[in-house]
Formats: C-alpha cells, sequence, structure tokens
C-alpha cells in the first residue's frame, strides 16, 4: 500500500517511518548526531552537493527530523515538506524566503498574536507593505489580492475566535493576482482541513500544538511543491531554525494518535460549546461548529470536523475570567493548546499578549475572552468542572 491510497488515521501510524527504521527496531530512532563520517571521499561529496541521498550536518538535514517531514507530506498530501525548531520560525522563514523590500503582503487582522507582531512591526521595517483585512471579509481580501500582492497569507479557523475564511475561494483570488497563497493550518490540523487540496500553494504548522499533542516538544513544519520547499528549506538551512531530532521525534509519536485524539477533542468542543451557550454568565460562544457561527457552511464545506478549538466571552470582562478559571480542576492555565489535557486562558494573556488592549480591541477581543483548547478528558467530567466554576463565581 503506498502513502497515497491510505486513509488518514492509517497515514498517522505508519506513513513516512519505513526508510529511518535501523536494526530491525519498530521505531525511528531518535539520531542525535551533528555530522556524518565519509570514508568515501567521492560519495560525501556528492551527498554535500545533493547529488546523492544523505545526510551531512545536522543543520540541513537529520534522520528523524526527516521522518517527521515524510509523515507530515503524507498527511497534507504534499510532494514536500521542511521544518523548523517553532511554528514561529517556520512562518518568519517563509516569508523572509519570498519577500524583499517593496513587496505587498495581504492577510487577515485575526491571525495568531505572533504572527500578526511580524505584520506590524518587522515586515513594515523591512519596507514590506502589509495589509490586514477584516477576517472572513471575502470581498475586501479579494479587493486588496487584486491590487497586486507578492503572498496571501491566511489562517483558518482563527486564535482565539475560531473565524472561518474560505480557502477554496481565496485561493482562487490569489492565484489570479500572481499570488503566493499560504494557510496556517494549526487549528485545523491535516485530519480536519488540508489546505493544499483546496488550492493553496503552502500549508504549516505550528507543530507544538496538536501534532504533537503532548505540550513538551516544539516545531513547525510547511508542506507544498517540491519547488516551493526547495527555496524555503535552503533559507532554513542556512539561517540555522532547524528542528531537534528529539522534539522530532516526540512529534513523530505523537502523530500516531493525531486521529483518535483530535476525534475527541471535536467531540468534546462540540458538547462543550452547546453547554456554554446555556449558562447565563456567558455572553458569547465562538465555535465554528455552532450553527449560530458567522461562517458555519463554509467550515462546514472546507472541514471535516470544527476542530478543538472554542472561545467563550464572559459578563463581567477581566473580574469574572479572574475568579472562574482558578476554580477549573480539569484544566491547564496555561499558554499553549492543542495537548491532551484542557487548556484555557484569556486572550489577553495567551495567544495576544503581545497586543496592547487597544489592538485587541480594533481585533474584536473582548478582554473577557477565555480561549479553551479541548483535550481528551471525559466530557462529562469536563462540563461538570465547568458547572462547578461557574457556580462559585455566581456565588460570590
Ligand atoms: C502557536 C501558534 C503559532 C506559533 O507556533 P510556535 O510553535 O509557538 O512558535 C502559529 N500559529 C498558530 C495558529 C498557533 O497557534
Amino acid at each position: 500500500m503506498t502513502n497515497q491510497n491510505m486513509k488518514m488515521g492509517t497515514k498517522a501510524v505508519w506513513a513516512g517511518e519505513k526508510e529511518y527504521l535501523v536494526h530491525g527496531a519498530t521505531q525511528v530512532p531518535v539520531v542525535l548526531s551533528v555530522a556524518y563520517n565519509y570514508d568515501d571521499m567521492d560519495e560525501w561529496y556528492d551527498v554535500a552537493t545533493g547529488k546523492k541521498k544523505g545526510h551531512i550536518y545536522g543543520r540541513n538535514t537529520n534522520p528523524t527530523v526527516q521522518s517527521f517531514e515524510d509523515k507530515m507530506k503524507a498527511l497534507e498530501g504534499a510532494e514536500a515538506a521542511t521544518s523548523f525548531s517553532t511554528g514561529m520560525a517556520a512562518i518568519s522563514n517563509i516569508f523572509s524566503t519570498f519577500l524583499v523590500p517593496g513587496d505587498r503582503i495581504v492577510s487577515i487582522k485575526d491571525t495568531y498574536g505572533g504572527t500578526n507582531k511580524i505584520f506590524t512591526e518587522f515586515l513594515p521595517r523591512q519596507q514590506i507593505d502589509v495589509v490586514l483585512c477584516e477576517t472572513g471579509n471575502h470581498e475586501q481580501i479579494e479587493s486588496e489580492v487584486t491590487k497586486g500582492c507578492k503572498i496571501l497569507y491566511l489562517e483558518t479557523p482563527t486564535n482565539p475566535t475560531v473565524k472561518i475564511t474560505d480557502i477554496e475561494r481565496m485561493a482562487k483570488a490569489g492565484h489570479e493576482a500572481g499570488a503566493l497563497v499560504i494557510v496556517d493550518n494549526t487549528f485545523g490540523t491535516p485530519i480536519n482541513q488540508n489546505p493544499l487540496s483546496l488550492g493553496v500553494d503552502l500549508v504549516l504548522h505550528s507543530a507544538t500544538k496538536f501534532l504533537g499533542g503532548h505540550a513538551d516538544a516544539l516545531g513547525g513544519v510547511v508542506c507544498g511543491s517540491h519547488e516551493l520547499i526547495e527555496k524555503i528549506y535552503h533559507y532554513r538551512e542556512i539561517n540555522g531554525a532547524t528542528m531537534d531530532p528529539m522534539a522530532a521525534y516526540l512529534t513523530l509519536r505523537g502523530i500516531k494518535t493525531l486521529h483518535l485524539r483530535v476525534r475527541q477533542q471535536c467531540e468534546n468542543a462540540m458538547k462543550l460549546a452547546k453547554y456554554l451557550q446555556t449558562k447565563d454568565l456567558v455572553e458569547a460562544v465562538y465555535y465554528p461548529g455552532l450553527e449560530t457561527h458567522p461562517n458555519h457552511e463554509i467550515a462546514k464545506k472546507q472541514m471535516k470536523d470544527f476542530g478543538g478549538m472554542l472561545s467563550f466571552a464572559v459578563k463581567g470582562g477581566v473580574d469574572t475570567v479572574r475568579d472562574l478559571l482558578p476554580k477549573l480542576q480539569l484544566a491547564n492555565r496555561a499558554a499553549n493548546l492543542g495537548a491532551v489535557e484542557t487548556t484555557v486562558g484569556p486572550a489577553r494573556t495567551t495567544s495576544h499578549i503581545e497586543c496592547t488592549p487597544e489592538e485587541r480591541a480594533a481585533m474584536g477581543i473582548p478582554e473577557g475572552l477565555i480561549r479553551v483548547s479541548c483535550g481528551i478528558e471525559d466530557i462529562d467530567d469536563l462540563i461538570a468542572d465547568f458547572e462547578q466554576a461557574f457556580n462559585y463565581v455566581e456565588s460570590v
């Protein structure tokens, strides 16, 4: 069976590993060696110049890291993939690969906080023109793209208000304008959404989140055509934001259960979202699986399930958040997401800590917004936990 005709769960378990196994081991080894030894000077030369497969130096390639890249390639249905030390390294290295002073990039206001910082702080100082459109306003994005741009950069669903953008429609608009279309698929996961099959050029992930799934390894990855990935790889191998082999191994191991984890996380998110809608203290619930979500229909069209991320706004703003969150027993109050444990945090402290209150307000992120990354716990226990926390807040 080839990788192409395996279903997602089978790919998650088996794809990308076989050629890296040694001595009959059933698991990919963690190769910590920084350099590789050659007795044959001609062979060394051929590997170093890319004429022959092999490894030279850890900043360039590593077998454990490559196995992770091969698995991701299979999961995203891509020709090629390359990896990074973090998700932010993936994003910044992609921009550095393709953007030069004078270029224009079109994106949305609701990207991940770090990405937004690149747009507002770092790209402008390199004379790159950044245009940030209202997230979900497809007409505005199309009209900005038509004016000409090098890159159309999207994230869907977004962090933390889980807004949805129509990937297929945006890929078409981007390509008509000759732009490179890139999607951050961290929230989608390859299980729920494959942007390459919807026409985009590059799909990237913070591997730190759902892919690894256990909040114990940092990483980033980008998948696409041989031609584009070769260029990004070249920038990264020289500039050095290489993924660590141990992180690659932990992520590889995490991905083996990705389909099972994501299935449970989606189920928990849907049930928790519906429960939160019934609470008096909750002003609004944001989850693409709810029919009340403004782009529920687009989400239904482009996603297999709606993901493990949701957010909700509480009455009383920061004061309520301060009372409610410490009462939860089955949730980490932490900055990460996508882990097997439920993780909660205010947007002002997590995804958008880099922004000022004014910037958050401009992005439509209330100070009382709580982001929930649903874990794989039993949903009855999660709801009971939220229920006792709400009861406490209502009693004080
Ligand atoms: C966390 C995250 C990133 C950044 O990834 P790091 O691994 O933390 O550098 C980028 N995009 C999204 C959507 C994220 O959630």
